[in-house]
């Protein structure tokens, strides 16, 4: 009580909150699936606010053009690619070593988050995509689990804490299962904003949390431009095909296998059938043979192969950078055969 005192002293103030409200954070388990611009802010907020664990989640590797609006990274994770979930681990441990801290680097689908969430109090999003929303939507509401879905695009955000059972869920308002062909712009943000949305998003896990029941349903719309924050009440719509039928389309759709591009960026990725059996070294090792730049790094492996530049994140993703598709399909072969892996 007396460390909860010294570091809590502020927040134990806040009404809504107290002695009762920080034991509670202190027990709570809370899953970032996206630890990208949203995802690293919420992930500062919570573990900075107090929570017990905390799981972190991505499949991609920080770049330059990350730097101006993800928290917790710096030029030297950029230089090195490293991955966004380590880099945001590394980054709350600093912040306070007693929170237990899992970084998953691995893509989220039909396969795992399930696993990811099911021992976890509330879900938040990180992510930069619908198809993910609407997974993580079907998950949570398969496991009746709370989750605060969070979106960002240009100076606009919305933000909405879905509580299964006690209001909508996000397919009662967003009726059509988006499509893997969709959009696949890069969306243009700001710090100023994903941090803005972030804030409002970790805000309510913290209350749902200590139990400060804040209203689920209310769909938090944000201009960070004009500066005004308003809200929009979402009613539950009997014949959802989630939350009222319990159809999850989303949890029985097989996982993507094979070389997809990434949207919303100019490198493509690779999820393995099989999961590489290799330790980093030997990774490192197979694939000098391909490369004469190649940099072993703790986790996670990162070479020059024919201009493009590839991590390998074991055990079960590739990443190939800065060539165009037919090249980097060229590169993906080579790469499954010095690696010994399966092809799909
Ligand atoms: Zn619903």
């Amino acid at each position: 009580m007396e460390e909860l005192f010294r570091r809590f002293s502020r927040q134990l103030l806040l009404s809504g909150i107290g002695p009762e409200g920080m034991k509670r954070l202190r027990s709570s388990r809370v899953a970032v699936i996206g630890c990208g611009a949203l995802g690293s802010a919420q992930a500062e907020l919570i573990a900075r606010a107090g929570v017990g664990f905390v799981r972190l989640v991505d499949r991609d590797v920080i770049d330059w053009s990350n730097l101006h609006r993800t928290h917790m990274v710096g030029e030297s994770d950029a230089e090195a690619g490293t991955p966004k979930a380590i880099a945001c681990a590394n980054g709350v441990r600093s912040i306070d070593s007693s929170i237990g801290i899992e970084a998953v680097v691995d893509d989220v689908d039909s396969n795992n988050i399930v696993e990811l969430v099911k021992d976890i109090d509330i879900i938040l999003d990180g992510t930069d995509n619908m198809e993910t929303r609407a997974l993580i939507n079907e998950a949570a509401v398969k496991l009746g689990k709370p989750w605060v879905y969070a979106g960002v695009n240009s100076w606009y955000g919305t933000v909405m804490l879905i509580v299964p059972e006690r209001g909508p869920c996000l397919r009662c308002f967003m009726r059509d299962l988006p499509s893997a062909d969709g959009n696949c712009n890069v969306i243009p943000t700001i710090g100023t904003v994903t941090t803005l949305v972030a804030s409002v998003a970790a805000g309510l896990a913290i209350r749902y949390l200590v139990g400060d029941n804040p209203e689920p349903g209310e769909l938090i719309v944000i201009d960070g431009r004009r500066m005004s924050m308003d809200k929009v009440k979402v009613m539950r719509d009997p014949s959802c095909p989630v939350c009222s039928l319990r159809h999850f389309d989303m949890l029985s759709k097989p996982p993507t296998i094979g070389l997809t591009m990434v949207c919303g960026s100019e490198s493509f990725k690779a999820r393995l059938s099989r999961p590489l059996e290799l330790e980093v070294n030997e990774v490192g090792s197979r694939l000098s043979k391909i490369s004469k730049s190649v940099l072993v790094r703790p986790s996670w492996v990162r070479a020059v192969v024919k201009g493009a530049t590839v991590t390998v994140l074991p055990p079960r993703l590739i990443l190939i950078e800065g060539v165009d598709e037919r090249q980097a399909r060229q590169i993906y072969d080579e790469l499954i055969k010095a690696l010994g892996a399966e092809q799909q």
